[in-house]
């Protein structure tokens, strides 16, 4: 039921009526054992080459000297995670995760876990599937749940959420150079249709604002559609899978869920074996192997970079990063996202999408995030051991491991100017 997360490594240590308590001896087992190890090899074919590259000299041993700390201090490779079997799901109290990653005061008070280190503040509530990172929402796949009084996140959200956000150098990507903008519906499709104009005219005006900013900043840009027609949603994802070194952007506009409905939402790829955020319960669909889960780390990591820059960028109410299984993400091969820039059926919303200058700072957002996504899965250099100058950053405290290099150099986890509280 959950071959998509590595079960090699667990060993049961105890047993009670209510719960099952097992732990795991490598972090690799939660995670995927296989990756890892990939990791593990290319770091060092890094080393050697580097070191290769610099003619062995001193820069070049110096800077080996660098990368051959980081791995030595991350301590990924020895922990033991708790895991509670609850409703037939994995679970892990949220002092193992606090632990793990070094946060350094963890609150559990009336259902509402706060978690604190200097880069990163964690909420969530008990019941609840709002998690809160530096503010920025995103909806777990599985609510948190307290289990014989301790708080627990689902071993899933875990695995595909919380660890590739809080550590994108560990995700085996390359840097994006190209970008397959895909402008939601055209043609006889109208979309949303709003009292200031339908979703497909306001998709393809963002499209092309995106479009001028990318390459203006030296992206390769191809559109799923350039002009107003109907191109089906199986041929934008087969387009955009042959493209290399690229993400997928599919841009909509949202209606429905009352006039009150409102703010931006950012999708990407439900992981396998469990529901959309927005459906009910389980089907069959959800249990099956998309051609996009094997780019589950990669998806919500440009999920977070992008939501993280619309929302700060838009100043629009959060909706927060979701999942969903849309042709566009399933059955697509590069990573990809959807965003849904507004609804049109709130008075406020459709104000907003109908101003050029909204979609102009939302095509601006959109490219900012892209680049965000690049500098935080930015590995094997230098650059990966230090926030970039241009995000005001506080330095690591001394003897800080590699598990929060990546953090520093995510929007969301560098600032905290849009932070609130999580409803208990
Ligand atoms: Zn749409």
């Amino acid at each position: 039921m959950y071959a998509d997360i590595g079960k090699s490594g667990v060993r049961s240590r105890e047993t009670s009526s209510a719960s099952i308590c097992i732990h795991l001896r490598f972090l690799s087992s939660l995670i995927s054992s296989r990756p890892f190890v990939l990791v593990r090899c290319s770091f060092w074919s890094r080393v050697s080459s580097r070191v290769r590259s610099e003619g062995g000299s001193i820069r070049g041993l110096f800077l080996a000297a660098i990368l051959l700390f980081s791995f030595a201090v991350n301590r990924a490779f020895a922990y033991d995670w708790t895991i509670i079997k609850e409703n037939g799901r994995d679970y892990i109290p949220l002092t193992d995760l606090a632990r793990f990653y070094d946060f350094n005061s963890a609150e559990f008070s009336n259902g509402v876990a706060t978690l604190n280190c200097p880069a990163v503040h964690l909420q969530c509530a008990s019941g609840s599937r709002d998690l809160y990172l530096n503010g920025l929402k995103f909806i777990l796949s599985l609510p948190v749940l307290d289990i014989q009084d301790r708080l627990c996140i689902s071993r899933l959200d875990l695995a595909k959420l919380v660890d590739p956000v809080l550590r994108p150098t560990k995700i085996a990507a390359s840097p994006v150079r190209t970008v397959v903008i895909d402008p939601g519906h055209g043609g006889s499709d109208s979309g949303a249709r709003g009292p200031l104009g339908n979703e497909k005219e306001f998709t393809l005006d963002v499209a092309v604002r995106a479009r001028d900013l990318f390459t203006k900043a030296g992206f390769n840009v191809r559109m799923t559609r350039s002009s107003d027609v109907y191109v089906p949603l199986e041929s934008r994802a087969l387009f955009a899978s042959f493209q290399p070194d690229a993400v997928f952007l599919s841009i909509h506009f949202n209606y429905g869920m009352g006039p009150t409905a409102e703010g931006v939402e950012t999708y990407c790829l439900a992981p396998r074996g469990v529901p959309s955020t927005n459906d009910s319960g389980l089907t069959f669909a959800d249990f099956q192997n998309c051609t996009g889960n094997v780019r589950d780390p990669e998806n919500i990591a440009l999920a977070t970079a992008i939501h993280a820059s619309l929302i700060t960028r838009l100043v629009v109410p959060d909706r927060g990063v979701k999942r969903a299984r849309f042709v566009v993400l399933r059955n697509n091969a590069i990573p990809g996202v959807l965003i849904e820039g507004g609804f049109l059926t709130n008075p406020r919303d459709a104000l907003r999408v109908a101003s050029p200058a909204y979609r102009e700072l939302l095509a601006d957002a959109i490219v900012r995030g892209v680049m965000s996504y690049n500098r935080a899965i930015a590995r094997g250099s230098l650059r990966s051991l230090r926030p970039p100058a241009s995000i005001s950053a506080k330095p690591p405290p001394v003897g800080l491991s590699e598990t929060f290099s990546g953090s520093l150099i995510w929007d969301p986890l560098t600032s905290n100017d849009y932070s609130r509280d999580v409803e208990p």
